[in-house]
């Protein structure tokens, strides 16, 4: 379960339609606290993937994710979970994501159809222990 703001909702379209029409992806920052996981701020990443990949995939760098803890450590927050666009395409996670994705955080993809954040879902990797397949994670949006 994910605890987020209506500002870092609208913060993560907002980046999703600059970013249109390649992927957009970045880092959500917050508190772990046992299943729940309640983000607090984001900090986009650039996506480092080949220039001419980028409309279907994303990457943040080993040097990238360094920063993003060391930037945690600091502030004292923890890392909760990671966002990407779908541009023209459902957010809905690929293979690609599955693949890539790490257990406990919070996944959230953006589509964004046109230019225009149309739809947002949030994943989770081994929920029920099942470490194979992504499971819909629910996100209660609190504060504005
Ligand atoms: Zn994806």
């Amino acid at each position: 379960m994910l605890y987020i703001s209506d500002k870092l909702i609208r913060a993560m379209e907002q980046e999703a339609q600059r970013a249109y029409p390649r992927e957009c992806c970045g880092v959500i920052f917050g508190r772990l606290d046992g299943q729940a996981k309640y983000a607090e701020s984001l900090r986009p990443s650039e996506n480092s993937f080949e220039e001419g990949e980028q409309y279907h995939r994303f990457r943040i760098t080993a040097e990238q994710m360094l920063g993003a803890e060391l930037y945690a450590r600091r502030e004292g927050l923890d890392i909760v979970g990671f966002y990407h666009s779908h541009p023209d395409c459902p957010a809905v996670p690929s293979e690609y994501d599955r693949s890539h994705a790490l257990p406990v955080y919070s996944y959230i993809i953006v589509s964004c159809v046109k230019g225009r954040a149309e739809d947002l879902t949030c994943q989770q990797l081994g929920k029920d222990t099942d470490y194979t397949r992504f499971a819909k994670e629910e996100i209660i949006i609190r504060g504005v």
